[in-house]
């Protein structure tokens, strides 16, 4: 029954004239401000008060969840599309060094925090976090539960790399605690593989799939990205066929974005290799359609998810939620983030960590918390960061409950927006009715626009360089 209401919401349309017109540069709105407003104003000092505070005056119950991220940024080899923070290196003992820092970093953290926390998410991610040996993995895992309670149902994730892990592996990773995978896929066409640097066969990922689903790491996540080198319309749609035959619960859909004076690694890819303009467009709509087919829901931005799989019903049923690793079905929480620059949250304040690795290490020496930047939001930062986030997963902005929350008329506070609104209304992506904004099927596609018409940073000048949908 529920099944058959997902399928029936989950057809969606677009055609290439509204894509032409609407598919702007913007922002992923994993947080609002984004991460490129952050400024090195907010110290370390400034971390540690946050974090001494988280909870102050709060009875347990009403204390915000708690998160962890670890990033671990090693990867053995470089693909060459890659915009991470990442360190390639062949030699394996990095990790041992680097898992002493975090540790380091931990304690640190522990110091401040005022009493023993129960965690709700883990997320490791990278970088390869699969890089680590098991050994140093069962290590990693005792240390944060010597350190922080679990949840029964925390959600424990992480990234993969097909190409770095044993099918024996995924077994100890289910012992420890993992509950859900996010598999690096791409592309499966052996001449794309060739022009990123990045070889894995499907019987590669095959195995790996089966090897998660035996081993209990149910809910697995694809990443797919189109736009690549040698990449054409009849090569992508052979790579979704093979991606749909493993089924994998979810699937990230990315966008290329080719922008070599930013990212090193992007230099030794061959622009002439890259699919045109048209040719993106067409991989996407095409992508779109057979997802759907095959009973994929298309959850928004870059995101599907099986018509059985949690993240479906939360679209559904308006409960989506969005952190820093995409859509996600948990509330938003607290975040603890460790590692090379990794970015947490407590309570009213962004905080993110060194991107440099050397940098990283001689603060943990000096007993420092690595902190580069972090933001400290104002009132106006949190109604429009609920506001957006309403706009990219329930997609209904009822006016009321923000006037109540923040005390504000809706229509004068916003009175700027929303008649930027009425042209999106007259596209057919947004109904205005009097006491509420709805985002339509249609306007699923372009949350992104809709939500930068609220961001007030966007008027400001950035060097950050956004990707578009297609
Ligand atoms: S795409 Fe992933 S595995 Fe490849 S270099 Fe980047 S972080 Fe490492």
């Amino acid at each position: 029954m529920e099944l058959c209401r997902v399928q029936e919401n989950m057809k969606l349309d677009i055609s290439e004239e509204l894509i032409r017109r609407f598919d702007v540069s913007g922002p992923r709105y994993t947080s609002y401000p984004t991460a490129d407003r952050f400024h090195p104003q907010f110290t370390e000092a400034h971390y540690r008060s946050c974090l001494a505070q988280r909870g102050s005056g709060l009875e347990e119950r009403e204390k915000a969840a708690l998160s962890l991220y670890i990033h671990i940024p090693f990867c053995a080899s470089l693909c060459y599309y890659c915009a991470c923070n990442k360190v390639i290196t062949k030699h394996r003992e990095q990790s041992a060094t680097y898992l002493q820092y975090l540790d380091k970093e931990l304690q640190l953290v522990l110091q401040n925090l005022p009493q023993r926390e129960k965690i709700s998410q883990l997320h490791l991610g990278g970088g390869t976090p699969t890089f680590l040996s098991l050994e140093e993995m069962r290590g990693l895992m005792n240390n944060l539960r010597t350190h922080f309670d679990f949840a029964d149902d925390a959600e424990i994730s992480i990234e993969i790399d097909p190409r770095t892990v044993q099918e024996n592996s995924l077994h100890e990773l289910a012992a420890l605690g993992f509950n859900r995978a996010s598999l690096g896929v791409q592309d499966f066409d052996t001449d794309v593989q060739k022009a990123v640097n990045r070889i894995q066969s499907f019987a590669m990922v095959e195995n790996c799939m089966n090897g998660c689903r035996e081993a209990g790491l149910g809910s697995v996540n694809f990443d797919l990205i189109y736009g690549l080198p040698k990449q054409n319309l009849g090569s992508f749609a052979k790579t979704l066929e093979q991606v749909i035959s493993l089924a994998p619960a979810r699937i990230a859909l990315y966008n290329y974005a080719h922008l070599p004076t930013r990212f090193k690694s992007q230099r030794r890819i061959d622009a002439y290799e890259l699919p045109s303009a048209d040719q993106r467009l067409q991989i996407f709509l095409m992508s779109l359609r057979r997802l759907q087919e095959a009973g994929y829901v298309y959850i928004g931005l870059d995101h599907f998810s099986r018509s059985d799989d949690s993240l479906a019903q939360a679209s559904l049923d308006h409960s989506l939620h969005r952190n820093f690793q995409g859509y996600t079905t948990r509330s938003e929480c607290d975040l603890i983030a460790l590692g090379v620059s990794a970015i947490g949250k407590i309570a009213d304040a962004y905080v993110q960590n060194t991107r440099d690795l050397p940098a990283y290490y001689s603060a943990l020496d000096a007993g420092n918390l690595p902190v580069e930047k972090g933001y400290h939001l104002q009132k106006d930062d949190v109604l429009r960061g609920e506001l957006i986030m309403q706009l990219m997963c329930a997609r209904d902005l009822i006016f009321s409950d923000f006037e109540e929350a923040y005390g504000i008329d809706f229509k004068t506070y916003f009175a700027l927006e929303m008649r930027i609104m009425a042209s999106y209304a007259d596209a057919g992506l947004v109904e205005l009715k009097e006491d509420r904004l709805v985002v339509t099927r249609k306007g699923r596609f372009f949350v992104r626009a809709l939500s930068m018409v609220f961001d007030t940073f966007l008027q400001q000048k950035t060097e950050a360089q956004y990707s578009k949908l297609i």
